[in-house]
């Protein structure tokens, strides 16, 4: 199975959403994210975050403060050897304070703009990349260009075939069973890494 890419909602999946976070101090990444994108990374499957920032719009904050928090995101990451290729955010909202970003546009989520953009900075094929979130817009974000969509809160419910059973591990004989204790919120993500090989 080839996925061309890995689009990930930033808060609730990628760090804890506290809601409307703006401020590097406040990036917790969640338990299991950095191993699953390491192996994502290891396996060449370019991980994109894509995230929905109405808080610039609603003036709780400046877009400015968007890549600081990514940065620090990106610090974490990288004490596990982790890495993210691209990140991609929305700052509108239609009915906004902020004249700016008080717009209909074509990237707020669950509109698609943000993938198609990502695609064609990387010319990735949007019917072999996986969208996880934890909401509904991010499932209809993906279903809407073809990506296969994946709650990162509804594992249980995908009909993803145990990969173990079918895919050796690439990279070991025996599939690391430690990364997947105690991972449940986080294990679509692992059998997402599983898979890319
Ligand atoms: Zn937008």
């Amino acid at each position: 199975m080839n996925i061309s890419a890995v689009f990930l909602d930033r808060d609730g999946v990628i760090i804890g959403d506290i809601g409307y976070l703006n401020d590097p101090k406040h990036v917790r990444l969640l338990p299991g994210v950095s191993g699953a994108i390491k192996s994502l990374n290891e396996h060449h499957v370019p991980v994109f975050s894509v995230s929905n920032q109405s808080g610039v719009a609603r003036g709780m904050y400046k877009e400015q403060a968007i890549p600081l928090v990514h940065m620090e995101i990106e610090r974490q990451l990288a004490k596990d050897g982790a890495t993210i290729d691209g990140w991609y955010w929305c700052p509108h909202l239609p009915q906004g304070i902020v004249p700016e970003y008080a717009i209909e546009c074509e990237c707020r989520k669950p509109k698609p703009g943000m993938l198609l953009q990502a695609a064609k900075e990387h010319s990735l094929d949007l019917s072999c990349a996986w969208m996880i979130g934890d909401k509904e817009i991010d499932v209809a974000t993906g279903g809407a260009v073809g990506a296969k969509p994946h709650s990162s809160k509804q594992e249980q419910k995908l009909s993803i075939p145990n990969p173990r059973r079918h895919l050796p591990h690439p990279r070991s004989r025996k599939p690391s069973r430690k990364s997947f204790r105690n991972r449940k919120k986080h294990q679509s993500l692992l059998v997402l890494s599983q898979w890319s090989g």
